[in-house]
């Protein structure tokens, strides 16, 4: 590396630093969600950021297969997680002590890169304080959680993170056969019994006579949302979705500056083949629909994807995951909306202490009301 090379690194690490420093005092500021402001945790101050509004392109989805690799480098670093597989990104110089994704220790820096740079980001909006407090509201509520977790729940293991998405654009050209079927009615004469006599009867009966057909259908799609994480379950997050796509603002560092963001497991060619079956499933209803006839079946369907684009946009969770008896039990909450959902262990003397209090009571009732 020459020394101008190496210039042009410290400048642009010098430039990096400089976005997250304060204004006021320079300490190094975090993004805060009550605010949407870098605050400073040293004099107080809002740094203001300025949100930018779709300035991102849509990007070239082979050419994005070829950069995988590169993009997001210079800036953040992975963790592997032993325990559940999950990689974490953070900032260059932040480190992780345990695994957000399963609650494992067992996380160690590693060599992965941190691959493709979002486009976009919904940035938190709901502070920690308030996700704690969701927390401590809705263990309350689980009467057959285990006391000891109750008790001992180390709060401070609620993180951020901003969970990796794509999303998808495509034109879409499907030739198609399908058969197309129509009603007739056939009179058929059949021989009944009423009282043991024989009597003729004559009775409609529905038939379908098919015939094959040919055709196109042709759709756009925008923004075809999927997910490209594997580290959590799509039934708990489904729970504290949906998330406010129309608040996506360009990435920024800031917004992910004191957070920290789950690498895509995922890959985009992956989620590509996640995003045409959802556009398949659209596509057969664009024809069914388009079909005249008493019923139409499809047969078969050939679509011709072009203009393929795509986006990495990350989305805001307040996740807490805990390991009890060799399971990882995990509790959610929406960095946008604040929609919670969660799961946790049941404790199986809760359980029996309940069930054996509820026969004690059953039976004191009829005991006194002497139905023996
Ligand atoms: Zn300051
Ligand atoms: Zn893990």
């Amino acid at each position: 590396m020459t020394e101008g090379q190496l210039d042009v690194l410290e400048s642009k690490k010098q430039e990096e630093t400089e976005v997250l420093s304060c204004d006021n005092c320079g300490g190094n500021t975090v993004f805060d969600p009550a605010t949407g402001s870098m605050k400073c945790p040293f004099c107080g101050t809002e740094n203001a950021i300025e949100a930018t509004h779709h300035n991102v392109m849509e990007l070239d989805f082979n050419e994005g297969l070829e950069q995988e690799d590169v993009s997001w480098n210079k800036e953040k670093r992975v963790f592997r997680c032993d325990g559940c597989g999950a990689e974490t990104v953070l900032d260059r110089d932040a480190d992780a002590d345990f695994c957000s994704f399963c609650g494992s220790s067992h996380i160690a820096k590693s060599d992965n890169r941190p691959g493709i740079k979002p486009s976009l980001v919904v940035p938190f909006k709901v502070p920690q304080e308030e996700a704690v407090a969701k927390f401590k509201t809705w263990i309350g509520k689980r009467y057959f959680a285990p006391s000891k977790l109750k008790n001992s729940y180390e709060l401070d293991r609620l993180s951020g993170a901003y969970i990796p998405y794509w999303t998808f654009d495509s034109h879409t050209d499907s030739t198609y056969t399908v058969r197309i079927g129509t009603y007739y009615y056939v009179t058929v004469t059949k021989t009944v019994y009423e009282d043991g006599k024989p009597k003729q009867v004559t009775e409609q009966v529905r038939k379908i006579r098919w015939r094959t057909q040919h055709g196109r259908y042709s759709e756009f799609f925008d923004d075809v949302l999927v997910k490209a994480s594997r580290n959590v379950a799509s039934g708990l997050i489904g729970n504290v979705e949906p998330f406010q796509l129309n608040h996506l603002v360009d990435y920024k560092t800031e917004y992910v500056s004191g957070f920290l963001a789950e690498r895509y497991s995922i890959p985009l060619k992956a989620g590509w083949e996640d995003a045409k079956s959802i556009m398949d499933v659209e596509i057969r209803g664009g024809i069914l629909s388009q079909e005249y006839g008493d019923e139409v079946q499809i047969i078969s369907v050939s679509t011709n994807y072009k203009e393929i684009t795509y986006k990495h946009i990350l989305l805001p969770l307040w996740i807490s995951s805990f390991r009890f008896n060799q399971k990882i039990y995990r509790f959610l909450v929406n960095g946008q909306t604040g929609k919670v959902s969660g799961q946790a262990p049941i404790s199986f003397w809760k359980v029996s202490f309940t069930v054996l209090a509820v026969l004690a009571v059953v039976a004191v009732v009829l005991y006194f009301f002497d139905v023996y």
